[in-house]
Parts: structure tokens; C-alpha cells; sequence
């Protein structure tokens, strides 16, 4: 498989997934279809299906131009029928998705809406505004406990799952960290490595589920440093890892 991360609106990312093989094509959240459409040019692939996460506009506003210029099939949550422009295979939790000999798993993890899915092919998890790398999503439509159990099912794959997320925010994210865990060495270099690729234009994303693990304040509600920084910041704070986690997010809502 290859991916093509192409960067689109202010800071999205979509994702063109091709199978060398048959050189089928699927592109994962075109927020806008030109620099869609120039890739597939590019790359002379046959694109064959548009995947969406999830319903925002930053992640599905090409997919009525691309559906114009050719007909395809168009995958989101079965819930999201009527907010999934051009939506034909409404997906669960376990669905498969195929593009050419490409096999792709749909997780179903709401939280940040409650259509919210990723697709995972192999090593690379499509993922979305759930998981960011550093950060994670507002919880727009979901309870914390939703988001907290989504997340959690993220964490159980493969250390070395590649998390392709659909934003470019890792930089102001890790900022964040600092304020809740500024002794953990790995966020400090982290963020230093952060600012130098940005200072030179270069894409922070993917990171490994391993260096999330490490490094995002939104998986180490287990962090002593993260307890005792949330403690310090609310007031008769529960450490129950979904009320931790939950201040963590409240306190990212207001940073
Ligand atoms: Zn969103
Ligand atoms: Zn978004």
C-alpha cells in the first residue's frame, strides 16, 4: 500500500491510499477536492472509494465534487446517513473495507461525534479527529466515558500502529502536555523535535501508538505527574482513569 498524505484546507490532512498491486485508490477525508483531483493525476490512480470518518465538514466538503467527476462508494457510520454526503456503505465496528487487493478494518469509536470511525489497514490507522498525535478530539457530541473507551480501543493495537490523524496540531498539543507533565523527559524532546519540523514546513504526523503512549496527556490518565497536575487544577478531582481523563480534556478545552 502506498499513502499519499496530502495537506489540505488551514491544517487537515487527507490520506490517498493506493494498492500498488491493482492500482485502485481510496482517499480517507477529502476536505476539498482540487488538490484531491491533482494528486490522482499525479499518481494516475483509479480511485474507487471515499472514507470518511466522520461527518464535519473539514473531512467530507469534497466529496460532492469528486462524486461529479466519478461515481464511487462512499464508506462513514451507518448512523451518518443523513450527515455524509453521498454515503452508500454505512460501516460498523469489525466491517471490512477492500480497495483492490487492500484489506482495511473499521473501528467504531465515538466521542468527538457519535458517528466517529477509523480504518485500519495493516500498520496505519486512519483515525480521524479521535486520537491526534498529542492530543485528541473536543467532545462535541460524546460523553467522556465514550471517548475514554474509544481511546482505550485505539490503545490495545500494535505499539507500532502508524497513527495518521486528521490534523496538523501537534505542536500547540504538546505545549499543552507541558502544562500537565513537564517533567516527563520524552514530552520535553518531543516538543523540541515538534518545533524543529514545523520550523521547516515538514508534517508532524504519523506518529507510532508507542510515542503517543509516552508522550499524549490524553492516554496517561495513569501518569502520577498528569494526577497530580489535574489535582492540583480541579477542585475535588476524582482518579478514576475517565474522570481524570475527562479533566484533562476540560482543561485542553480552556487552554
Ligand atoms: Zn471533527
Ligand atoms: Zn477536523
Amino acid at each position: 500500500m502506498k499513502i499519499h498524505q496530502i495537506p489540505l484546507l488551514r491544517d487537515n490532512y487527507g490520506y490517498l491510499l493506493v494498492c500498488e498491486k491493482t492500482n485502485q485508490a481510496a482517499i480517507v477525508d477529502p476536505s476539498e477536492a482540487e488538490p484531491v483531483l491533482r494528486k490522482l493525476e499525479q499518481e494516475k490512480a483509479d480511485l474507487r472509494a471515499i472514507l470518511n470518518t466522520h461527518h464535519h465538514r473539514d473531512h467530507t466538503g469534497g466529496n460532492e465534487k469528486l462524486l461529479a467527476a466519478r461515481r464511487m462508494d462512499v464508506y462513514g457510520h451507518k448512523s451518518d446517513g443523513n450527515r455524509i454526503p453521498g454515503l452508500t456503505h454505512g460501516v460498523d465496528q469489525g466491517d471490512e473495507v477492500r480497495i483492490g487487493e487492500l484489506k482495511g478494518e473499521v473501528l467504531f469509536i465515538p466521542g468527538h461525534t457519535t458517528g466517529h470511525v477509523a480504518y485500519l489497514f495493516g500498520d496505519a490507522l486512519f483515525c480521524g479527529d479521535t486520537l491526534f498525535t498529542a492530543g485528541c478530539g473536543r467532545l462535541f457530541e460524546g460523553t467522556p466515558e465514550q471517548m475514554h473507551a474509544s481511546l482505550s480501543k485505539i490503545m490495545a493495537l500494535r505499539e507500532d500502529t502508524k497513527i495518521y490523524c486528521g490534523h496538523e496540531y501537534t505542536e500547540s498539543n504538546l505545549r499543552f502536555a507541558l502544562t500537565l507533565e513537564p517533567k516527563n523527559p520524552k514530552v520535553v524532546w518531543r516538543y523540541e523535535r515538534v518545533q524543529a519540523q514545523r520550523a521547516r514546513g515538514a508534517p508532524t504526523v504519523p506518529a507510532t501508538l508507542e510515542e503517543e503512549k509516552q508522550t499524549n496527556p490524553f492516554l496517561r490518565w495513569d501518569s502520577r505527574e498528569i494526577q497530580a497536575s489535574v489535582k492540583a487544577a480541579v477542585p475535588g478531582q476524582r482518579m478514576d482513569p475517565v474522570s481524570v481523563f475527562a479533566s484533562v480534556r476540560r482543561l485542553k478545552d480552556a487552554f
